[in-house]
């Protein structure tokens, strides 16, 4: 019987045409698909790709999506990384409600099953070195060469094989290879290797196996044991599948997975691989796999990326059999899509240059009141100081401007964003001929931004109340490689050495500052940000999300 298919935004594509022709043709009661991390680090914008594929797919066809950790090599794999997949991917908005396995709950039936491919004569322990294998196996052009181990009779290669698993032998000393072909045409059907000698302490099943599954064997008897329909992978997995199939076929499995493969994701400016990611971290690059630079899910998180944004995106750039590489752009500008529907404005200055202006009353403070979001009058109103000291950006100001500079120098009047026109009429410098501060007038007349006597001006700033305001620290994260295609061999030549710039002395709104929101605001003028977990009690820490637009491509451009 075939199940309708619940209404779904989401467009169309190869993987989903064959799921709604199998449940056309009765072939399932029930879709099921599952998403197959490895634990040994943390998960990437290109796992969230492969999360919203097979959550995505169980929502949309009424079927279910597993969360089955792949935790077959206990060398690599931690606790902590086990407990980050699962907050991602509920963060990310998905759900594995009771479905959460293990690779490990299967070692047991997997043992057994080794044991039937022995007794079938389908398997046999291989005494070879890992070099030997190797260099045994061939080539793409060259058959690989038989084993001198490969003729072993049933009852040698039983006894060898659970004396491996009794733990008689050191690593490295013996396999279990499959017995399939050492002339296929296919590299991976020449007798691969389903069991390796790990004597390695597992987080969940201790030190009860010294014996562990290599991924081509665990995987699809996974898949089989918990009834998954269609076990949705990457490309590089293609040429696996006749070994994946040659599995399910000689097993005695409760059910018959296919697998189908997907084009990875890649992204600009971005190495997608947990062997660099896990590098970057351990060798100090970035500051931990949830540092804003990181493409990680946590990384992402941190940075006050919307789970909204990072759906979107995946579902903009679809599901395709052929491998590309996105422009981050794309990424970026969902991000900026969905900051700008939903955030708050406030005003805060990142690089604070002191004005004061001469004929504004001394010890007057009055309010002014300021929109929370342009498009959505719901949002409301809020009240900012105004008195005689003030900050604006130090880049705002230029004591010899270019001709087309049109903020605030010598003699100009400008709009303060609320407040009033102004106008420069004096520089103070430091012994160092710097400017230190600025003395201006203001128009009592331009309350509100606006001159009764209709005359214009060229530019509107943004400013905060110098007693009014609060310090704070602000960080602005750049993209963490400067190479549009980073070298995942070479990576550390290619890292941005502006990919972190520390703004120390920055001024927000008290309102700002205070509140423990964890929601990014965008201040006006500068982009979106979003307060850090290394705030502390009168320290307010912001971190930039995104600017504003895209500058980067065009910094880069000008080098
Ligand atoms: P990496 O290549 O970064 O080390 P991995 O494939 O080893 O990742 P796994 O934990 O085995 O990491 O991946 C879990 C699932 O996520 C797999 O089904 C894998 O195909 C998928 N996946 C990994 N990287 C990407 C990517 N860049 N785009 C889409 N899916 C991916
Ligand atoms: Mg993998």
């Amino acid at each position: 019987m075939a199940t309708e298919p619940v209404a779904t935004e989401v467009g169309r594509d190869f993987i989903r045409d064959v799921i709604q022709a199998d449940l056309d043709q009765g072939r399932y009661k029930e879709i099921v698909t599952r998403f197959p991390p490895e634990p040994n680090g943390y998960l990437h914008i290109g796992h969230a790709k492969s999360i919203a594929l097979n959550f995505g797919i169980a929502q949309e066809f009424a079927g279910r999506c597993h969360l089955r950790f792949d935790d077959t090599n206990p060398v690599r794999e931690e606790q902590e990384y086990i407990d980050s997949i699962q907050a991602d991917v509920r963060w990310l908005g998905f759900d594995w409600d009771k479905n959460l396995f293990y690779a490990s709950d299967y070692f047991e039936r997997l043992y057994d099953w080794a044991e039937g491919l022995i007794r079938a004569g389908l398997a046999y322990v291989d005494d070879q070195t890992q070099e030997e294998i190797r260099a045994s196996r061939g080539t793409l052009t060259e058959p690989g060469k038989n084993s001198p181990f490969r003729d072993r009779s049933v009852e040698e290669n039983l006894d060898l094989f659970r004396r491996m698993k009794a733990g008689e032998f050191p690593n490295g000393a013996r396999v279990l290879r499959a017995k399939i072909d050492m002339a296929s045409p296919n590299i991976n059907l020449r007798d691969p290797v389903m069991y390796r000698i790990l004597h390695a302490h597992h987080p969940r099943t201790g030190d009860k196996w010294c014996i562990y599954p290599s991924y081509d064997y665990a995987h699809g008897q996974s898949d089989a044991i918990e009834g998954i329909t269609h076990s949705i992978c990457t490309l590089e997995f293609e040429d696996h599948r006749p070994l994946y199939d040659w599995f399910i076929e000689k097993l005695p499995v409760p059910s018959k997975p296919h697998q189908y493969e997907f084009a990875r994701l890649n992204l600009t400016y971005t190495l997608l691989s947990k062997r660099v990611l896990t590098l970057l971290v351990r060798d100090g690059h970035v500051a931990g796999w949830d540092d804003p630079r990181m493409p990680t899910i946590a990384g992402m998180r941190r940075r006050g990326v919307p789970p909204a944004a990072l759906r979107e995106f995946i579902k903009r750039i679809g599901v395709a059999k052929a491998n590309s590489v996105v422009d981050v752009g794309m990424l970026e500008f969902c991000i900026r899509e969905e900051l700008n529907r939903t955030s708050q404005r406030r005003m805060a200055v990142l690089r604070p240059l002191k004005v004061v202006i001469e004929n504004y009353p001394e010890g007057q403070v009055e309010e002014l009141e300021a929109i929370n979001h342009p498009d959505d009058p719901t949002a409301g109103t809020r009240k900012i100081a105004f008195g005689r000291e003030i900050f604006i950006e130090r880049d705002d100001f230029m004591e010899n401007p270019p001709k087309k500079f049109f903020r605030l120098s010598p003699g100009n009047e400008v709009r303060l964003r609320y407040a009033y026109f102004v106008k420069c009429t004096g520089v103070i410098k430091n012994d160092a001929g710097e400017v230190v501060e600025l003395r201006c007038t203001y128009d009592p007349a331009t309350k509100g931004g606006n001159a009764p006597d209709g005359r214009k001006v060229k530019a509107t700033m943004h400013w905060l109340p110098a007693a009014q305001s609060v310090p704070a620290e602000v960080r602005i994260y750049n993209q963490l490689f400067s190479n549009p295609s980073p070298d995942a061999a070479n990576f550390a030549a290619d890292l941005n050495p502006q990919s972190l710039e520390m703004l120390p002395d920055a001024r927000l709104e008290p309102s700002v500052a205070e509140s423990s929101a964890t929601e990014p605001m965008q201040f006006e003028r500068q982009g979106y940000f979003v307060r850090d977990k290394d705030s502390s009690p009168g320290r307010p820490v912001f971190i930039r999300t995104i600017g504003l637009r895209d500058t980067f491509a065009r910094e880069v451009a000008k080098g």
